[in-house]
């Protein structure tokens, strides 16, 4: 059925199948909240026993690129989402002939090129200068032209910091190039930040949104580490920063949920990073902080159902459990003010992601 189909049609009804591309702990919590709501979730993803398929109705474990696979998951659910966004485009397409894709292709096709996202995003709210690369020399050159430092990332598959790298003035080139990786790869002109913040935002097939209050973020090693919510600013930055979260939510035609992750400049400008048309990290303290976390209201969205209320009911601090840190898990558990989110990872990796804490304090508590 063709999305326009459903646009003007009755929400998805409960007891109806979600099915969601990838397995990871952000297709687990959002699994949770569908059934919540009395939906059914089918995981589609490469590994066994995965975080998201622990706690869902069904799996189809294969390749990202199985074309049978991929047509028979999507006759036997109702709408396709994703928990991730780099699925081939080829996959995508595919699947948007057997079923409803939320959010559409232009959302993910923007969020998996940090080039085709940078342009994007520049034609709405002001990014770090940028430059394409593809050699060594067009490195040096680009250096010359943003100046140095700056860093450089590679256009597709980027995360958390991998395949990125410092170029600093004394740069040598063709190291800096094969530390990074790839083909394409993106120079950035560094931000003299002073701090890091992401709204995060959901829109409704109709059109309609409904916004979370910016939150700060601190990372250790590129990673996120900690959220503050909501981030202490003046209500006119909170305002500019929801502002532009809505005009790219408008401008990708989302249809699901979004987060805008934003540098503030030591002069007090705010410029886009990156998005994700999917839940985020950063939005993970909603779960115990607001009436509708970003996980339901992402069901809601996808689902074609009313957004739900966003107004926090309690500051919050996230914390992410990294690696060994996981094994904490016991101290967390006796632990009153600890809200402890497990992921179900069996194996234990230096900097992946096993679960994360909130603590939720009275509203006004960052001021
Ligand atoms: P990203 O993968 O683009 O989200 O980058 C991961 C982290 O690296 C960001 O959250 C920042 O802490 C840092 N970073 C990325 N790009 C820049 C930049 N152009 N200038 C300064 N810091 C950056």
């Amino acid at each position: 059925m063709p999305d326009s189909d459903i646009k003007n049609s009755h929400p998805l009804a409960p007891g109806s199948t979600i099915g969601i591309m990838g397995g990871g702990q952000l297709g687990r919590m959002t699994a949770l909240a569908a059934g919540q709501l009395g939906y059914k979730c089918h995981i589609f993803c490469p590994d066994e026993d995965s975080p998201a398929s622990q706690v869902s109705a069904q799996t189809t474990v294969a390749a990202y690129d199985d074309i049978d696979a991929l047509k028979s998951f999507a006759e036997q659910v109702d709408v396709v989402t994703f928990e991730f966004e780099n699925i081939p485009h080829e996959s995508v397409q595919l699947l948007a002939e057997h079923a409803v894709v939320r959010p559409g292709w232009k959302s993910l096709a923007t969020a998996q090129d940090r080039l085709v996202e940078k342009e994007f995003i520049n034609t709405i709210a002001p990014t770090t200068p940028f430059r394409r690369v593809t050699s060594p020399a067009e490195l040096e050159a680009a250096a010359d032209e943003i100046g140095r430092p700056a860093v450089l990332k590679t256009a597709r598959m980027g995360y958390d910091g991998k395949g990125q790298v410092l170029i600093a003035p004394d740069c040598d080139y063709a190291a800096a190039w094969a530390e990074m990786g790839a083909d394409i790869g993106i120079l950035e002109a560094f931000v003299d930040l002073s701090r890091e913040i992401s709204v995060i935002i959901a829109r409704s097939p109709g059109g309609g949104v409904a916004t979370y209050p910016p939150v700060e973020n601190r990372h250790v090693n590129h990673i996120l580490d900690t959220t503050i919510a909501p981030a202490v600013m003046s209500p006119e930055m909170a305002q500019e920063a929801v502002s532009i979260a809505h005009a790219i939510a408008d401008g990708l035609d989302l249809v699901g949920i979004l987060a805008v992750e934003m540098f503030v400049t030591r002069k007090g400008q705010i410029l886009v990073n990156e998005i994700a048309p999917r839940p985020h990290n950063s939005g993970h303290w909603t779960m115990d902080a607001c009436p509708t976390s970003q996980f339901e209201q992402f069901v809601r969205a996808v689902c074609g159902l009313p957004l739900g209320d966003v107004t926090p009911h309690h500051d919050a601090e996230m914390k992410n459990l990294i690696g060994s840190a996981v094994r904490g898990w016991a101290d967390l558990m006796s632990d009153a003010g600890a809200r402890l989110h497990l992921y179900g990872k069996k194996e234990i990796r230096e900097g992946r992601k096993m679960g994360h804490v909130n603590r939720i304090y009275s509203r006004g508590h960052w001021k």
